[in-house]
């Protein structure tokens, strides 16, 4: 199964809903959409809304966070996992650069992580290194960090996907080598066979500046289990091109 998932970050209001019906609509009749699921994150506003309307369907609704506490808490502006199931979303992002950026720990983020899934959402794990740290060669020893800190042997593998985001790549138009790429997505689902100790890993997914012009490059990486899309997931039409480009 391969993933398409638009993360919508700080855009999108009532009548967005419009994008989402129109990407809906083609998985609803492509040829393909046994092969991938889809998934879309709105910003926390529209959750409620657009997770009852797409309740039974194809497509299916996740958060871009949670808060590291949980049910509920005194921390002003936040939301707790327990929060976003109630409204019934499905999935939720986890560890974006955003987010490890204002502060996200590894600590955090494991509290994230075990308070998503003991709610029942299933968890989009992000990972990646900085610029500086790629040209310093230690974007392996920044992945290993990332996953080993946060995910462990005793969760349940089908309710976790990893995104590897580098982050010089995220809004930059820059994607990886592909061979680089190839050699990172292999040393990434050797880090999770490791840890889950069995043949089942999560799926890993790659995101950062994937476009329907560019997708085209990745459909060779077979090991690459999907996208997390980012600005072009914000039109209905980029975000159908990239699974269509990705399937011709
Ligand atoms: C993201 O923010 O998760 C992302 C992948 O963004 P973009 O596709 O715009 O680089």
């Amino acid at each position: 199964m391969r993933y398409f998932i638009g993360n919508w970050k700080m855009f999108g209001e009532p009548k967005s809903i419009g994008i989402l019906n129109k990407i809906n609509k083609f998985v609803n009749s492509d040829k393909n959409n046994n092969k991938y699921k889809t998934i879309i994150t709105p910003p926390f506003t529209l959750l409620e809304n657009f997770s009852k309307l797409y309740k039974n369907k194809k497509t299916s609704i996740g958060s871009q966070n949670c808060y590291h506490k949980d049910p509920f808490s005194s921390n002003t502006g936040s939301i707790s996992p327990y929060m976003i199931k109630s409204v019934g979303a499905k999935y939720t992002i986890i560890g974006h650069s955003d987010n490890r950026a204002e502060g996200d720990t590894s600590k955090i983020l494991k509290d994230k992580v075990n308070f998503a899934l003991k709610n029942k959402l299933k968890v989009i794990f992000c990972i990646g290194e900085n610029k500086i740290q790629k040209s310093k060669k230690q974007t392996f020893n920044v992945l290993r960090r990332q996953i080993s800190r946060v995910l462990d042997k005793k969760l349940n593998v089908n309710d976790i996907i990893v995104a590897y985001e580098p982050i010089w790549s995220i809004g930059t138009g820059k994607i990886p080598e592909t061979g680089d790429l190839l050699k990172t997505t292999k040393f990434i689902k050797n880090v999770l066979t490791k840890i889950f100790r069995n043949k089942k890993i999560p799926s890993v997914l790659y995101g950062g500046s994937v476009d329907e012009t560019n997708v085209s490059q990745f459909k060779n990486i077979s090991e690459i289990d999907g996208f997390l899309i980012g600005g072009a997931s914000k039109s209905s039409k980029k975000f159908i091109d990239i699974i269509k480009n990705y399937y011709r």
